[in-house]
């Protein structure tokens, strides 16, 4: 089992997000760790009109309400969920730390994923800096790996699409 209690998992709302999720919920299951589902909004610009007619709360309603669609497959996960305002990077590493992260199982692109990088700007920087393990679940292999039965058939599957 692995000795971690609480895993962390930022989504921009990417589809690669999307399928890395079941991967994160069977890490949870498999060591009863809770999941937190991580979010982070950018800042509203100062003259927004809408923040002038809307409150704070109202004006992040979309990203909470997308936050919430991630949700634990069967009462085994324990999700949370969590959402901040502000620089993606730095806020995943603060709440990593805040949350006690023993792991932080990620993809390694999100909307703008440009293929000839090898990683995502966030997702490099979260590798490099962070004080815990990182998992980064590439888009290709995120889709097979909560449908594989075993660790060695995620690896098999992974050759064979890394082939
Ligand atoms: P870039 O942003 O440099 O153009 P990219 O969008 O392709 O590249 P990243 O931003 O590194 O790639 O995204 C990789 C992962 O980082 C995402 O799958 C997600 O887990 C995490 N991530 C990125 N942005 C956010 C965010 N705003 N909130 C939470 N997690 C994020
Ligand atoms: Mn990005």
């Amino acid at each position: 089992m692995l000795p971690v209690h609480t895993i962390l998992f930022p989504t921009d709302f990417s589809e690669n997000a999307r399928q890395v999720f079941p991967l994160a919920c069977s890490l949870g299951r498999d060591s009863g760790a809770r999941v937190v589902v991580l979010h982070v909004a950018a800042p509203a610009k100062e003259h927004d009109p809408l923040l002038a007619l809307q409150d704070r709360d109202e004006y992040y309603k979309e990203p909470r309400q997308k936050l919430h669609q991630y949700q634990a497959p069967d009462a085994n996960v324990h999700v949370e969920h969590q959402l901040e305002i502000g620089e993606p990077t730095s806020e995943i590493l603060r709440v990593a730390q805040q949350v006690k992260a023993g792991l932080i199982v990620m993809g390694t692109h999100g909307r703008t994923g440009l293929r000839r990088l090898l990683l995502g700007s966030v997702a490099e920087h979260v590798l490099r800096n962070a004080t815990c393990p990182v998992l980064l679940v590439r888009h290709s292999v995120a889709g097979i790996a909560h449908t594989a039965a075993s660790n060695d058939e995620i690896e098999q599957r992974s050759l064979k699409v890394g082939s």
